[in-house]
């Protein structure tokens, strides 16, 4: 089995000038939350990015109904008076006019042992708990705190953010329905909320939101293969409305747009076709790979080898593939990395943490190629915060990553049955 990439192919994507200016364009689209206009003008791009790279490709559009929301104001008063930055979580609910007031119970990170130990407290207060690092093993993801907090009776959920004067953002987790009040704010705000000697200190949480039916689109390219069989290489288009979304997800998306010119006029000569996919709704409870994957009969899941998902990419020059409980896909990546003159961990557990972990609960062998995994001095620290800019990522990074994804697509597109059977072998 031949693993590297075609010279010629590796060539074209090396000096593959449109790679940077997509990136930037993308992020000239602005932080892309889903409903917006920003949203919108991105989806415009990548059509009309792809349409020039295989014109006789139109592609087609899965319209993607969701539980529309949009943040019309949101305010947090100290107990000092003051008032601090905040930024609602993605789909809170409302407060009630005059805004909630409570105090705030620190449960420092929100492990499971802090909601433990402080259980019979948090009743009726606010609870307070830090963003972590979101590409680390052992994470705890901001959407279990948030359930964790409601499940002990809190009546509003802080969550303080990594970065010195910068909030952050993220989502609830919440669909529609019962929920709490949540505002992402700055790590310095988060300080001011300690308990002190006073007791619990009292703050004044307002928020509006406008909720509705709403749609987007999960946009889907067939390039197909000499089989029925498809390689599906996938990146998400929404972000969050801080700032550009640049690492998550631009990077993802210029590099799917570069493998996508670069791979297509080859494709029909390989054994299995590319299926480019972009999802949106994935900021909010990965919604659009979750219909689409939902969707698929089991026969149209068996002719899928593997999904390759690309989030955060660059920003750090170190890879990683989040192989999703699908160990038998491990080999075969770290063979392509290593023939292609590349380093690649290898992570297993499955995270939910982008649109590959609804193909791999779906029974379809998934990685997620990520960058800075475990690297808390990587610029993806910033994610979700209104540093999540294009100055993070440097060139070199997203070429890499680029050329990483387009061996890993190609091979995975020629990989004979045997070695693809392999794949669908989980750990457990
Ligand atoms: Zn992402």
């Amino acid at each position: 089995m031949n693993l590297t990439l075609d010279p010629a192919i590796a060539a074209r994507l090396a000096a593959d000038t449109s790679l940077w200016r997509d990136f930037n364009d993308i992020c000239d689209c602005g932080g892309r939350l889903a409903g917006t206009e920003s949203e919108k003008k991105a989806f415009a791009l990548l059509r009309e990015r792809v349409r020039a790279a295989s014109p006789a490709n139109s592609g087609r559009s899965i319209p993607v109904p969701y539980n529309g929301w949009k943040p019309k104001s949101a305010s947090l008063r100290l107990p000092s008076g003051a008032m601090a930055a905040c930024h609602p979580l993605v789909r809170t609910i409302a407060t009630p006019k005059g805004g909630l007031t409570a105090e705030v119970i620190d449960l420092g990170r929100g492990t499971p042992d802090e909601f433990a130990e402080h259980a019979a407290e948090i009743k009726g207060r606010i609870a307070l708990v830090r963003h972590e690092l979101m590409f680390a093993a052992g994470t705890i993801h901001r959407r279990r705190k948030y359930d964790a907090a409601r499940a002990a009776g809190a009546v509003g959920f802080l969550i303080g953010g990594p970065l010195q004067g910068h909030v952050v953002a993220g989502s609830s987790g919440r669909d529609t329905g019962a929920g709490i009040p949540a505002l992402g704010i700055a790590p310095e705000t988060a300080a001011k909320l300690a308990r002190t000697a006073a007791g619990w200190p009292t703050v004044t949480m307002t928020i509006e939101t406008d909720e509705g039916p709403a749609e987007t689109e999960t946009l889907v390219y067939d390039y197909p293969g000499t089989s029925d069989e498809w390689v599906v290489l996938s990146a998400h288009v929404d972000g969050h409305d801080l700032a550009e979304s640049a690492m998550d997800n631009g990077s993802g998306l210029a590099s799917v747009l570069a493998v996508t010119r670069a791979l297509s006029p080859h494709v029909a000569k390989y054994r299995r076709g590319l299926r480019v996919m972009f999802f949106s709704v994935e900021e909010w409870a990965l919604t659009g790979s979750a219909q689409y994957v939902q969707a698929l009969s089991e026969a149209e899941r068996r002719k899928i080898a593997l999904n390759v998902n690309l989030d955060s990419v660059a920003g750090s020059p170190n890879l990683a593939a989040l192989s999703s409980g699908y160990a038998g896909v491990e080999p075969f990546m770290l063979r392509v990395a290593e023939a292609n003159g590349q380093s690649l961990r290898a992570v297993r557990p499955l995270m939910t943490n982008s649109d590959h972990a609804n193909f791999a609960a779906g029974g379809i062998p998934a990685l997620r190629l990520v960058a800075g995994f475990d690297d808390p001095n990587a610029h993806l620290r910033v994610v979700l915060t209104p540093a999540d800019t294009r100055d993070k990522v440097a060139q070199s990074e997203l070429r890499q990553a680029t050329l990483l994804t387009a061996a890993l697509t190609a091979a995975a597109c020629n990989a004979d049955p045997a070695e693809a059977a392999k794949w669908r072998v989980r750990s457990s």
